[in-house]
């Protein structure tokens, strides 16, 4: 069989641990599998080199960015291979561009064109462990490129992709995905498996386990990923199809998110294209709006639109819209951030209705007061507010029945 694993920065923080890598590879090697490794960079090193080069200008050229940036995972494929020596086994380690991953020219967030499979196909067939440097790919032009923060995922998953591989194993520092963040919920449960789409609007939620495009990659391939632990040999979470789940629970998942902020524009006249004035200008200034509430308004004349966005785009939309007031024929605009998201994710929601119902019910009974409410087929959020996001979550944890 052949076996794609990756493993992230926090398993290859130190020398220690680049040595377990090393014995962890080689007990799946012996067991008569092929094995492509995909690496990141040790530890905190991306953030480090990205430091480095703001400390020598704010606005630092992005192919030079990816220049250095790309480093971090040369250093830690040579010395995982070097580790594989030691133990008396074949390896090889192979840049992005060695391996022929071909992407476009978007530097810092570059998708990949192409996989030329033939180096790779070699070098197993030499008996060696091969050892690939995630996160990195080159332009038809020879440049280097990087495939976006946390792109080793991504890496991982193309090759299990036009390699075949039987699975996708994606090492980390948690023993998988969980029913809710275990240092909020104390019971909560892993899942043996979850769906692509679910974990989709999970990494949308900001809780990220894994990399979103990584997912969606996954899902257009049918790559199965395993997500498990670097530091025990517990299985972990499969991520599959939808149809390959059994029995899937209506709620799988209950999340908060305290990165955002609510922000209404008020007495909006209510006439065609408001809607696309304001959020195309925010488009623009490449902020990104979550969930959107428009009131209906009951004179036909204004309305209120809510909307959320990150903390860090908070200032600057409120600056935009305030900017745009007159056009709009507003009111005023107003901010809080005091507030959270919580967000409960299942497929099962499809199939079982009222589960919006009580979700609001068991919020409403211990008094927490809901801002705004967004659903998708399998999705449910509501803004509440940030003091009681902790207890919300709990409540619809216990509520739903995941511990
Ligand atoms: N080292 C890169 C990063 O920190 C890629 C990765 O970790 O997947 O973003
Ligand atoms: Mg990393």
């Amino acid at each position: 069989m052949l076996i794609v694993q990756k493993y992230g920065g926090s398993s290859l923080a130190s020398i220690e641990m680049i040595k377990n890598v090393a014995n962890r590879v080689i007990k799946t090697r012996k067991q008569g599998n092929k094995v492509v490794v995909v690496v990141s960079a040790m530890g905190d090193t991306t953030d480090e080199l990205i430091e480095k080069a703001y400390k020598i200008t704010s606005s630092p050229n992005k192919r030079e960015l990816d220049m250095l940036i790309s480093t971090g995972e040369q250093i830690s494929s040579a010395l995982l291979s070097m580790a594989i020596h030691h133990e008396g086994y074949k390896a090889i380690s192979l840049t992005g561009s060695q391996v022929g991953i071909i992407t476009d020219t978007m530097h810092t967030k570059a998708r990949i064109k192409g996989i030329d499979t033939k180096r790779i196909e070699k070098e197993l067939s030499l008996d060696n462990i091969v050892i690939v440097c995630g996160f990195q790919g080159i332009t038809v032009d020879e440049d280097i490129t990087t495939l976006g923060r946390g792109g080793s995922d991504t890496t991982a998953i193309a090759l299990a992709s036009v390699l075949d591989a039987e699975t996708c194993e994606i090492y980390t520092d948690v023993d998988g995905v969980y029913t809710g963040d275990p240092r909020i919920v104390k019971k909560a449960k892993k899942l043996d498996v979850i769906s692509y789409d679910e974990m989709l609007e999970m990494a949308s939620l900001g809780s990220v386990v894994l990399n979103l495009r990584a997912v969606e990659f996954a899902k257009k391939y049918g790559v199965v990923i395993h997500l498990r632990s670097s530091f025990n040999d517990k299985e972990g979470t499969i991520i599959c199809e939808e149809v390959n789940i059994m029995e899937a629970p209506v709620v799988s998942e209950i999340a908060s998110d305290e990165n955002c902020t609510k922000i209404t524009i008020v007495g909006v006249k209510d006439k065609p294209g408001i809607a696309g004035t304001i959020f195309s200008h925010l488009a623009d200034k490449g902020i990104n709006v979550d969930m959107i509430v428009q009131g209906a308004s009951l004179d036909e004349k204004t309305n209120n639109i809510s909307f959320t966005v990150t903390r860090d785009d908070m200032n600057e939309s409120v600056n935009v819209l305030k900017g745009l007031l007159p056009k709009l024929s507003a009111t005023e605009v107003i901010h809080d951030d005091n507030v959270a998201k919580v967000s409960m994710v299942g497929v099962g929601m499809r199939s079982h209705p009222g589960v919006a119902a009580k979700m609001f019910s068991l919020l409403g009974e211990r008094n927490i007061n809901i801002h705004m409410i967004s659903t998708s087929e399998i999705k449910i959020s509501c803004i509440v507010e940030k003091g009681k996001a902790v207890e919300a979550v709990r409540i619809l944890h216990s509520g739903f029945g995941l511990e």
